[in-house]
């Protein structure tokens, strides 16, 4: 059955607290800050998208120099306190420590990023100043970190910046699409008004392109225009019963969760999460936070092929969500047009495919999951229809980038984040906007 309110306020708290809590103390701090080993050439700096000097604020934390540090940070990331909870650090920075090497555990560049950066939010440092207005006015479409790198970049440069924003807060899928364990929505929102504070920044809430306001007006008022309005929905399983009540879309549901309160968001008792990737992991862990009884994990290949980190499959065992491996989903059973039961195929692996992963191939057997609600997180679909309308070059719905990484066809026009890449981390939009604004700084100055 899929109902709301299956466990009492404290059970909710417990289960949606911060996963990763910071330091205790100030000591364990200067303790996990002195365990760095401040490499020359330093590997973790390397594998960080933003370029962090990760050995410098660390170093700075360790003099207790947290402004410095927080500085050190925000100068290469504005949003490093939100992707110091978000990144799949065990593939990036502290994936490269060279403490791996040695078989040790790796410094804890994360938290040790949290540390200065939320306690530079908290206490609302300045850290940058703008410069005064230059009378050049830029647009940005889509709040999220690719635009809200970018803003800041340009602000800092003196730049007029306005925001048009689909939805009625900032971050993105920081604030919209993460699970709630991760990042909460009052981080985020904090966060957000961190940034827009160096002044210049003006966020319009509740416009969407194409709907509200035009790329041809956007054009016509201002010097150049910067396109980070993300991906959309997910795709569609082409299955028999994927209409029926029960199957859910799982940005859609991790959307619900991140604005309403968690006694009002409904869960099957046995759930089935399509996909393996990290939002098919925040949907599992969610479904079972949530009060599901039992949620399975539906992969069409093995483990070894999984799009998740294996820390993100981790949490997602400790929660007690089952993965099943090579197995498709070929049609859901309904009764009463609710869902009753998932037909799977049983897949082997043959050939590389485009992507150089292997071909599932169904091997003819089949088993039945029975299920009351099935969630799809199988990769999220560009805005094909728009990109196409406002006359952008494209592959697929995915903007098509000019030779600087940053420019559309259209002159004038710039682009980055996931409407390009078509969904990658939040530390690589932040990346992408940094890129744009420089972009758009030759271009307008
Ligand atoms: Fe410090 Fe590890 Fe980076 Fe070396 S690789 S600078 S030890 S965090």
């Amino acid at each position: 059955m899929i109902t709301n309110n299956r466990l009492t306020e404290a059970q909710y708290n417990q289960n949606f607290s911060d996963i990763h809590p910071m330091f205790e103390t100030k000591d364990a701090a200067l303790v996990a800050a002195n365990k760095c080993l401040f490499c020359y050439d330093a590997p973790c700096t390397k594998a960080c998208p933003t370029s962090i000097d990760i050995p410098k604020f660390i170093k700075q934390i360790t003099t207790e120099n947290i402004k410095g540090s927080a500085h050190t940070i925000f100068q290469s990331n504005i949003l490093g306190a939100g992707c110091g909870k978000v990144c799949p650090v065990e593939k990036l920075c502290e994936g490269s420590c060279v403490y791996n090497l040695m078989e040790e555990t790796p410094v804890q560049i994360a938290k040790l990023q949290r540390y200065s950066t939320e306690k530079a939010i908290e206490e609302n440092w300045k850290l940058f100043e703008r410069k005064p207005s230059n009378g050049k006015k830029v647009a940005i479409v889509g709040a999220g970190p690719a635009g809200l790198s970018c803003a800041h970049v340009l602000a800092r440069e003196g730049v007029e910046v306005t925001i048009y924003e689909k939805e009625s807060k900032g971050g993105g899928l920081m604030t919209y699409g993460i699970a709630a364990y991760k990042v909460t929505p009052a981080f985020c929102e904090d966060e957000v008004n961190y940034i827009i504070s160096i002044g210049g920044i003006d966020i319009k809430y509740n416009q969407t392109l194409g709907k509200d306001f035009s790329l041809d007006e956007l054009q016509k008022n201002y010097d150049a225009v910067y396109l980070a309005f993300g991906i959309g929905t997910i795709n569609k399983l082409n299955i028999p019963g994927e209409d029926l009540d029960g199957v859910e879309d799982a940005i859609h549901f991790i959307y619900n969760i991140r604005t309403n309160e968690f006694k009002n968001i409904s869960v099957g008792d046995r759930v089935a999460v399509i996909g393996m990737g990290n939002t098919a992991i925040d949907a599992a862990t969610q479904s079972k936070r949530l009060g599901a009884k039992e949620v399975a994990m539906v992969y069409r290949r093995t483990e070894a092929e999984k799009t998740c980190t294996q820390h993100e499959l981790d949490i997602a065992r400790l929660d007690g969500c089952a993965t099943l491996w090579l197995a498709a989903p070929k049609e859901i059973i309904g009764d009463s047009g609710k869902v009753k039961a998932l037909v799977c195929d049983v897949m082997q692996l043959g050939e590389p495919d485009a992507s150089g992963r292997p071909t599932p191939i169904p091997t003819g057997e089949t088993f039945t999951l029975e299920v009351d609600m099935i969630i799809k997180a199988t990769g999220q679909k560009p805005y094909t229809a728009l990109v196409e309308q406002i006359g952008l070059e494209n592959n697929k719905g995915k903007i098509i980038l000019q030779s600087d990484k940053a420019s559309t066809n259209v002159k004038g026009v710039f682009a980055g984040g996931d409407a390009i890449n078509g969904g990658k981390e939040a530390v690589d939009a932040v990346q992408a906007g940094k890129d744009g604004a420089n972009a758009i700084l030759n271009f307008i100055f």
